[in-house]
């Protein structure tokens, strides 16, 4: 389909295009947008640059030669190939897996339209869907967090983020129904962290007593990444976290627990000592990323709850023709299916072969970093390496490097080879005397 074929055209020919398509867009008359400076580490926040986009250029008139239009289109195409050549190659501050190893049995779906929309256990008269795929990915999930296949609901989403929100609407609906009167605001009780980044419990067990009239929703961080002190991946103790439910004698009919499994998820059931995550737990859903650890391509992250749950919800939707669960309609139908690819590949036990690399290289990196003089932490269950955020700003960006303040880190992925975690000396971009490695600081030093 060509670009601008959707600008009237009649026989093969086009007529009536805006002016402003062929002049090469909006000018700042005609209605845009501010220029300021940008933040650190911001590539655009929400200022327009010319320089950072690729124009949209109409074609010209019909039966043109497209010959230099091809060319530059497809110059465009291979410098922004080479360009994520070289990104992938230094990407160490954000959790997303680059082994993708399902680009070649798996390129032809792109010549498809795929789109689960709404309900995967229901039946769509859309065929372009991947429904069978999505559902095998959900059972595997269900197997591991041990809730039998009929009492699970769940569905791919696209993303963290709306796993989270349909998390936090169920406990919503659910207490809404509990409660007779649906509550259409919810209050927001942020809960302390200790210097770990993990929740606190007794300021935890402290707020369920100032609230004990409400039923509490809890979105509990199995892995947490971006949020305030988050950053420093640490995980909360899931058990600990239904011990001070109890304590505070919030009985099981009058909590609700969302967790946030996105990041270490897939993780934590391959690592000694870390808390289950199970639905013979008083939990009412856990969500796990596909883009991160599992390495899919496209943003998603499947979503589990409680059959239960869905019923008690649905029944009080109204005019509900077929039951209205998801939260967004057209589902991405690509990512159940390289999930599907991944997990039948490398199964349950190349997963934890994966995970338990990770482990030792966030370890190893851990130790390297220290005995290079920077300071360093790398919580239980995680393999968020935090450390002294380098000063060097070129560095960051190389690397590309997650910060927060003072600290940077590297969340250490199954793609991460071993030769890229070696620490880097920027002596020579910053000076030695900014270098915090040991070999600057001692009498024996040398680069
Ligand atoms: C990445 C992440 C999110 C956000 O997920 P998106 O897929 O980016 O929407 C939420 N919670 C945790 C713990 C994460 O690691």
């Amino acid at each position: 389909m060509a670009i601008g074929s959707t600008v009237g055209v009649e026989n093969g020919k086009t007529d009536s295009v805006p002016e402003s398509f062929i002049t090469g867009g909006m000018t700042p008359e005609n209605g845009v947008i501010s220029r300021e400076k940008t933040g650190e580490n911001c590539v655009r926040r929400n200022v327009h640059d010319a320089t950072l986009s690729h124009a949209i250029t109409e074609p010209k008139a019909d039966n043109e030669n497209t010959e230099e239009r091809d060319a530059n289109m497809a110059t465009v195409l291979a410098k922004y190939e080479n360009y994520l050549l070289e990104r992938v190659k230094h990407q160490l501050g954000y959790p997303e897996n680059m082994d993708l190893d399902h680009g070649t049995p798996l390129a032809w779906l792109q010549r498809f339209h795929l789109n689960n929309c709404g309900d995967p256990f229901t039946k769509s008269n859309f065929g372009l869907n991947s429904q069978q795929f999505e559902l095998g990915v959900l059972d595997w999930f269900a197997q591991l967090w041990e809730i039998g296949n009929h009492e699970y609901w769940g569905y791919i989403t696209n993303g963290g983020t709306e796993s989270n929100h349909h998390g936090i609407l169920m406990g919503r609906e659910i207490y809404s129904v509990f409660k007779a009167a649906r509550m259409y605001r919810m209050e927001c009780v942020k809960v302390d962290t200790l210097t770990n980044g993990v929740i606190d419990c007794a300021d935890f067990k402290a707020k369920l007593l100032l609230n004990k009239d409400k039923p509490a929703i809890i979105n509990v961080n199995i892995a947490t990444f971006f949020k305030g002190t988050t950053v420093k991946g640490a995980v909360d103790d899931l058990d600990l976290v239904i011990a001070t439910l109890k304590e505070a004698t919030f009985s099981e009919d009058r909590f609700y627990i969302h967790c946030d499994g996105v990041l270490s998820g897939i993780m934590m059931p391959f690592m000694e000592h870390a808390p289950k995550i199970s639905f013979k737990k008083p939990i009412g859903s856990v969500s796990i990323s596909g883009h991160k650890f599992i390495g899919c391509p496209t943003p998603s992250s499947v979503q589990i709850t409680r059959l239960d749950h869905i019923h008690a919800m649905s029944r009080y939707v109204e005019c509900i023709a077929s039951r209205d669960a998801t939260i967004s309609g057209s589902r991405n139908g690509h990512a159940p299916v390289f999930l599907w690819y991944t997990l039948n590949s490398k199964g349950y036990g190349g997963l934890q072969k994966e995970v338990q690399t990770c482990v030792r290289k966030a370890q190893y990196l851990k130790n390297r970093l220290r005995s290079e003089g920077i300071s360093v932490m790398l919580n239980e269950l995680s393999t968020t390496v935090v450390f002294e955020r380098p000063k060097d700003e070129e560095f960051v960006r190389h690397w590309q490097l997650a910060c927060q303040g003072n600290i940077a880190h590297v969340v250490v992925m199954p793609s991460l080879q071993d030769g890229k975690v070696q620490p880097t000396c920027i002596a020579v971009d910053i000076g030695k005397e900014n270098c915090a490695r040991l070999q600057h600081k001692g009498s024996s030093a040398t680069t």
